[in-house]
C-alpha cells in the first residue's frame, strides 16, 4: 500500500515518504540505492549501523586477498628452489603484512565512501528495525529516534558468522566456563602471528582461504571437514585433486569430522582440544588456535521483522523469485538473502530490486530475479574457480551433457609453470547436441581470472566449436581450451570434427 494515500496534492519533498528505504549500507544496500537514483526515484535513503564500507572491504573480500598475495609469495619462494633458484625464506613480518592491510582498506574504504557520498542518495547513520509494515525506527548515532516511512524497503543487513550450539561453542562446556575463545574469520584477519598450530573447522571459502594463508605463514594447520572438499564431493575425482593440493601445500586435511564441541585449556601448550566423530570413533585435534569456519548465515536480529509482516524460515527471509518478502513492500538483497553470499551476486540482487521499483509502485508484475551466469571463486593456493552449471548439477537437472577435463600438469604453459602433476584440473561442461557452453571448474594457477574466459564464452552464447575456432596466444593456460573444446566438439558430433 502507498503510504502517500490522504491528500491529492503532493506534500513538501522533505515531508513526502521516501520512494526507497534502504536499511544496512553495504555492498548490496548502496548498489540498490545508486541504481534507484539512476533510474530516476528521487527520494532515497540508506540506513547504515557504523562505518561506512561494508563487509568486503573492511572484513571481507579485500583484506582477505591482501593477506593471501604475500602468502602466495612466500609460497613461490619456498618451491623456487624446484627451479634453479637459490631463495631462503628469512622471515615473515606479520606487522608489515597488517599494516599493508590496514592501509589497502583504508583506500578501497576511501573510494567506496566517495562514491557513496555522490550517488546522489541520501545516508543516515543508526540502527533501524521495522515498528510497522511501513515504518522503521532509528536510533540514530547521535542519540535521537526517528521514524521513518517509505514506498518501499530493503532489507541488506548482511550476514553473522554460524555457531553450532555445541558445548564450547555456542553453549558453555557442562560445569565449566563460557564458550572457548575461538576465531572467526575477524579474528584470523586481524592476527598479528601466525600461531604454531590451527585448528580450522569448515571447509568452505573462509576455512579453505585462511589454511592456505596459516600454512604459508608455517602454522600446522588442520582443516576439519564434515564433507569432501568441493561441492560435498559432487564430482570425487576433483575434490580428491582439490584435497591433494591442499595436502600438498602442507595442509592436513580430515574428512568425514563431525564436530563434537571444544574444550580450552589456557593453561595447555595447544589450549584448544577440538572433539570430532570420525568413522564412528571420536577424535581430538589440539591446536594453538581454532577457527570457526562453519558458515555465514543472513543477519536479521532485531530488525522488527515481524512488526513488519516478513516472514523468516529457518533464519533466511521467505522470497518470493523477485527478492519480496511476505511484506509486497520489503525486498531483501546481499548476504541478508541467507542465499549465495558472494559480493557480485548481492550487488546484482540489490540493482535488480531498484530496477523493478517503477513496475511495483505502479501495480505491474515484477520481473524475476535470476543469476544469468553463476560465478565462484576460492583464492586458495592453487585457486579454485568455476562458473555456470558442474557436471552433476547439469544431470541433475535432466540435461543431455558432454564433458572434457584435462591437468594444467600437461598442458605446455603448466608445465612451463611447474605446476604439480595430480593438483589441478580444467573441466569444461557442454549441451549436446548444440556443444553450447553450460558450466567450467578449474584448479589450478590463476583460476580465478581464466574462469572469466568461460563465463564470458557463456554470456555470448558460445559453444565447444567457437572455442576451437577463436584465436589464442601461445603459450598460455587458455590454450588449454581448445584441446577441451574440440574433446566437447568431438563428442557432440563425431562426424563434423572428423571433417577438416
Ligand atoms: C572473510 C571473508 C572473505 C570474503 N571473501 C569474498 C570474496 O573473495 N569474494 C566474494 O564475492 N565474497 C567474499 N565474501 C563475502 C562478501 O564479503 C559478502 O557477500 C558481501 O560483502 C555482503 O555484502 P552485503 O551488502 O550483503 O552486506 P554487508 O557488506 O555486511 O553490509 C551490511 C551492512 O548493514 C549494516 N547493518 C546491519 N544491521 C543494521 C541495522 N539494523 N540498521 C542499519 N544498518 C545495519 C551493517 O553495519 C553493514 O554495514 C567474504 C566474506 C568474508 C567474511
Amino acid at each position: 500500500m502507498d503510504a502517500r494515500t490522504d491528500t491529492n496534492e503532493a506534500p513538501p519533498a522533505s515531508k513526502r515518504p521516501y520512494d526507497l528505504v534502504v536499511l544496512g549500507g553495504g555492498s548490496a544496500g548502496s548498489a540498490c540505492a545508486a541504481e534507484a537514483i539512476k533510474l530516476g526515484h528521487e527520494r532515497v535513503l540508506l540506513i547504515n549501523d557504523g562505518e561506512l564500507g561494508g563487509l568486503c572491504i573492511l572484513e571481507g573480500c579485500m583484506p582477505t586477498k591482501t593477506l593471501l598475495h604475500p602468502a602466495d609469495v612466500v609460497a613461490e619462494v619456498r618451491h623456487a628452489g624446484r627451479l634453479g633458484i637459490d631463495a631462503r625464506l628469512e622471515g615473515v613480518d606479520m606487522g608489515a603484512l597488517q599494516a599493508r592491510r590496514e592501509a589497502l582498506v583504508a583506500r578501497f574504504q576511501r573510494a567506496k565512501v566517495g562514491g557513496m557520498e555522490a550517488g546522489g542518495y541520501e545516508i543516515l547513520f543508526g540502527r533501524g528495525r521495522f515498528v510497522s509494515p511501513t515504518e522503521l525506527e532509528v536510533a540514530t548515532a547521535d542519540g535521537a529516534t526517528r521514524r521513518i516511512t517509505s514506498r518501499a524497503f530493503l532489507v541488506s543487513t548482511g550476514s553473522k558468522q554460524f555457531v553450532p550450539d555445541l558445548p564450547g561453542l555456542g553453549r558453555p562446556i557442562e560445569g565449566g566456563d563460557a564458550p572457548a575463545p575461538f576465531w572467526t574469520s575477524r579474528e584470523a584477519l586481524l592476527a598479528d602471528r601466525a600461531p604454531q598450530s590451527l585448528g580450522i573447522v569448515g571447509s568452505g571459502a573462509i576455512g579453505l582461504e585462511f589454511a592456505t594463508y596459516f600454512a604459508a605463514l608455517g602454522s600446522r594447520v588442520t582443516l576439519l571437514s564434515r564433507s569432501p572438499i568441493l561441492r560435498r564431493g559432487e564430482d570425487p575425482e576433483l575434490s580428491a585433486l582439490y584435497t591433494r593440493a591442499l595436502e600438498h601445500a602442507g595442509i592436513t586435511v580430515v574428512i568425514g569430522a563431525t564436530l563434537a564441541g571444544v574444550r580450552h585449556d589456557p593453561a595447555a601448550p595447544e589450549p584448544f582440544a577440538i572433539a570430532h566423530w570420525e568413522e564412528g570413533h571420536e577424535q581430538v585435534v589440539h591446536c594453538e588456535e581454532m577457527l570457526l569456519a562453519t558458515g555465514r548465515v543472513a543477519m536479521l536480529d532485531g530488525l522488527g521483522l515481524e512488526e513488519a509482516g516478513v516472514e523468516v524460515e529457518r533464519g533466511r527471509p521467505v522470497l518470493d523469485d523477485a527478492l519480496r518478502s511476505t511484506n509486497a513492500r520489503v525486498f531483501f538483497a546481499g548476504d541478508a538473502t541467507g542465499d549465495r553470499l558472494i559480493l557480485h551476486t548481492g550487488n546484482a540482487e540489490g540493482r535488480h530490486v531498484a530496477r523493478n521499483l517503477k513496475r511495483l509502485f505502479a501495480d505491474e508484475p515484477l520481473v524475476p530475479w535470476r543469476e544469468r551466469i553463476p560465478l565462484m571463486a576460492l583464492f586458495t593456493n592453487p585457486p579454485y574457480a568455476e562458473c555456470g552449471l558442474t557436471e552433476h548439477e547439469a544431470r541433475a537437472r535432466g540435461l543431455d551433457v558432454v564433458a572434457a577435463r584435462k591437468e594444467w600438469a600437461n598442458q605446455g604453459r603448466g608445465i612451463v609453470m611447474d605446476t604439480e602433476p595430480g593438483t589441478t584440473f580444467v573441466k569444461l561442461v557442454a549441451e549436446r547436441p548444440s556443444s553450447k557452453l553450460i558450466g567450467c571448474q578449474i584448479l589450478g594457477p590463476r583460476a580465478d581470472d581464466l574462469v572469466h574466459v568461460v563465463s564470458a564464452s557463456m554470456f555470448l552464447g558460445g559453444t565447444a566449436r567457437d572455442l576451437v575456432g577463436m584465436p589464442w596466444y601461445h603459450p598460455t593456460l587458455s590454450e588449454a581450451f581448445i584441446e577441451l573444446g574440440r574433446d566437447l566438439a568431438r563428442q557432440c558430433d563425431p562426424e563434423a570434427v572428423a571433417t577438416p
